[in-house]
């Protein structure tokens, strides 16, 4: 029986059949069942941010679950602690000769981090603080994905993932994304959280357009109600900065979620609480099993650390700039969007025909709609990937073109 088959027998079919059987990864390849190698510009979906295999990734699990791998929420570990003050100073950094735990942020203190283990359970963790607020009615942006478990889907405005599972928790208001107007009408007094990604990254990577960010951020404060920003697919080096949006004084979120990126493949999420939001979660409101697990913690400071060693964020920056040019090149090419490395392009053939040529050339890409691709590759990507991507690119939409002409 081929993998395939067993996986249909064996695996719920929530996903639908897999694209290909995967068995080994180095960098930013990744290579079939079949020795078949591909380079890989998704990167599990903006997950791998050092690629496949890195040695620190490696190193850091090895040597962490070696010496200790789980120990529950009774106790404490050094990982946990370590990786929450680093993801308050990228969030809210300290003043200079301030220590870890003291705050120079909003409301007196920094803020506080709470660890999950996807970036749903950020979002599930952020939307129970919002409701300690005393207030329930939330604001969410078109287009927006938040995640499947139901509170999340409560915020994800998509009516197919919705539909099947209704109620979901309710008082949610939807506005257009990137639209101030909209917002400003729909958030009163009531109102205990916006949330927005800064880019959107399942509706094709949308970016919000200048200053809406700082708008939700006035409207949010002059109505009393949390400002969240969804950084769980732009965060952590993806857009060429640490985070899209959230480090900005201009913008000053309230609440921050991250995932994907943060662990380098291990399941990692985590919910941030700036200023007076992190003190709303108190014993006995929320709490994980596995989150904060010293395992997943040693692996997210071990790609913070590469991060900053190796110096991805402009690796990022420059590959991504490469690559949006590069691709404009062809007439096909209608649109193409995003910061970093998190890449939409439109194109005026079909955008999955052209996943399957990619994939027949070697190269691994994802479609977000119909005539919309996405690429979040790792990190690491080498230019010389990116030059062999470029090469191919005006082939792959040939052949998807010819594909869809034969079918018409
Ligand atoms: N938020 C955003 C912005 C996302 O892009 C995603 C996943 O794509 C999620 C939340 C959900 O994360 P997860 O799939 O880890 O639950």
């Amino acid at each position: 029986m081929s993998a395939r088959d067993r996986y249909s027998a064996s695996l719920m079919n929530t996903f639908g059949p897999p694209q290909l059987v995967l068995t080994r990864g180095k960098g930013a390849r990744v290579w079939d069942e079949d020795g078949n190698e591909y380079v890989d510009l998704l990167g599990g979906i903006a997950v791998n941010a050092l690629g496949h295999a890195h040695p620190a990734v490696v190193e850091a699990v090895t040597r962490q679950l070696s010496t200790l791998g789980h120990v529950s929420n009774f106790f404490a570990t050094d990982p946990q602690i370590t990786l929450a003050e680093r993801l308050l100073d990228l969030i809210a950094p300290r003043r200079v000769g301030e220590a870890a735990h003291q705050g120079s942020g909003r409301g007196g203190f920094r803020g506080k981090v709470f660890l999950a283990n996807s970036g749903t359970e950020a979002n599930e963790a952020a939307l129970k603080l919002t409701r300690l607020t005393g207030r329930t009615h939330l604001v969410a942006a078109e287009g927006s994905f938040h995640g499947r478990t139901m509170g999340a889907l409560a915020l994800t405005s998509k009516a197919a993932y919705r539909e099947p599972f209704e109620p979901l928790p309710g008082d949610v208001t939807f506005v257009p994304y990137g639209d101030p107007e909209a917002l400003r009408e729909a958030v009163t007094d009531r109102t205990a959280a916006v949330v927005l990604e800064p880019i959107q990254g399942e509706a094709g990577v949308v970016e919000a357009p200048m200053g809406y960010l700082e708008t939700a951020r006035t409207v949010t404060r002059d109505h009393g109600a949390l400002l969240w920003l969804d950084e769980v697919q732009t965060g952590i080096g993806r857009t060429g900065a640490w985070l899209a949006a959230a480090g900005d004084p201009d913008v000053a979120p309230d609440v921050v979620t991250l995932a994907k990126g943060l662990g380098g493949g291990l399941p990692i999420g985590a919910c941030v609480g700036l200023g007076a939001a992190g003190d709303l979660l108190q014993p006995g409101h929320h709490g994980t099993t596995f989150g904060g697990n010293p395992v997943a913690c040693a692996a997210a400071l071990a790609v913070l650390d590469t991060i900053d060693d190796d110096g991805l964020l402009e690796h990022a920056g420059v590959l991504g700039e490469r690559i949006r040019a590069g691709v404009a090149d062809d007439p096909r090419v209608t649109s193409v969007r995003g910061r970093g490395l998190l890449i939409g392009i439109d194109v005026a053939v079909d955008a999955p025909r052209v996943v399957s040529a990619a994939r027949t050339g070697g190269f691994i890409v994802n479609a977000t709609g119909p005539h919309t691709l996405r690429l979040a590759p790792p990190l690491v990507l080498g230019d010389d990937e990116v030059e062999q991507f470029l090469a191919a690119w005006p082939g792959m939409l040939d052949r998807a073109a010819d594909e869809q002409g034969a079918t018409a």
